[in-house]
């Protein structure tokens, strides 16, 4: 089995998770209600997308993120 020659530094161990941070969610208004939601997808709050209503208000949407 390979095994490292030297312990990793703390300096290289930063360096290297210095690339692990998480990226922001991206969000925008929900033209009908102006509740946050991610682009392209069914405002969670009132079920609407592209000015209709296409899930139930209120209803719980499955595989939805509220931001
Ligand atoms: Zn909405």
């Amino acid at each position: 089995m390979a095994v490292p020659k030297r312990k990793t530094s703390p300096s290289r161990r930063g360096m290297r998770r210095s690339h692990h941070a998480l990226p922001t969610e991206a969000h925008n208004e929900c033209s009908n209600c102006g509740e946050l939601k991610r682009p392209h997808h069914i405002c969670s709050a009132c079920g609407h997308y592209d000015g209709r209503e296409v899930v139930a208000a209120g209803k719980a949407l499955k595989g939805a993120v509220r931001i």
